[in-house]
């Protein structure tokens, strides 16, 4: 199989999942709304489309996917990838942004194993500021690089609330419920490569 259609089925599996979701009832929202809709205590089930770091293929390739099936998606940027090999550039991210579908969110400066460096608020803090700067507007949400148990602390996710998100995902392979929803500081995710 040539490089193509490898790709060509991840991106036919990435919409077979996609749609699996619509076809199992499930509504697509951006973070605000789902957040919205733990605090209300919703009973439409809903579900968040994010990535992590962010490879230039994902904004190539499943962005336009995305954009034509109307599904709502959130990219969380690491900033020292912006405009390196295999990453987006500034304007590409700018673009992306004007997307009323795409959510832009903070992955820290430098991807690092946050509860094992000493610069863990600057990591969170300095991202946030770096895309804010950027994108002219406020980036209210982080996901955790590595975002086990194993490199997260509850001195991050004190962290992570005092450099001003409003929440932030781990990769605690589960789906939201009334118990991970109480720390929105450790929101749990499925993940699918
Ligand atoms: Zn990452």
């Amino acid at each position: 199989m040539d490089e193509l259609d490898t790709c060509q089925h991840t991106l036919e599996q990435f919409k077979k999942s996609l749609e699996c979701y619509i076809n199992q009832s499930y509504i697509f929202v951006n973070i605000d709304t789902a957040l919205k809709m733990i605090r209300e205590k919703s009973e439409q089930k809903f579900a968040v489309v994010t990535f992590d770091d962010v490879p230039l293929d994902a904004y190539e390739k499943a962005v336009p996917v995305l954009l034509s099936m109307q599904i709502p998606f959130t990219f969380f940027i690491t900033t020292g990838y912006i405009g390196t090999e295999g990453f987006m550039t500034e304007a590409q991210l700018k673009k992306l942004d004007n997307q009323e579908l795409c959510t832009i969110g903070a992955h820290t400066k430098s991807h690092p194993m946050l509860r094992k460096v000493s610069n863990s608020f600057e990591e969170l803090k300095e991202s946030k500021e770096i895309l804010e700067r950027l994108l002219g507007h406020p980036v209210d949400y982080l996901a955790y690089p590595f975002g086990r148990q194993s490199s997260i602390s509850h001195k991050v996710m004190k962290q992570a609330e005092k450099a001003g998100y409003k929440c932030a995902f781990g990769t605690i392979d589960a789906t939201i419920n009334d118990l991970s929803s109480k720390s929105l500081y450790y929101l749990p995710r499925i993940v699918r490569k």
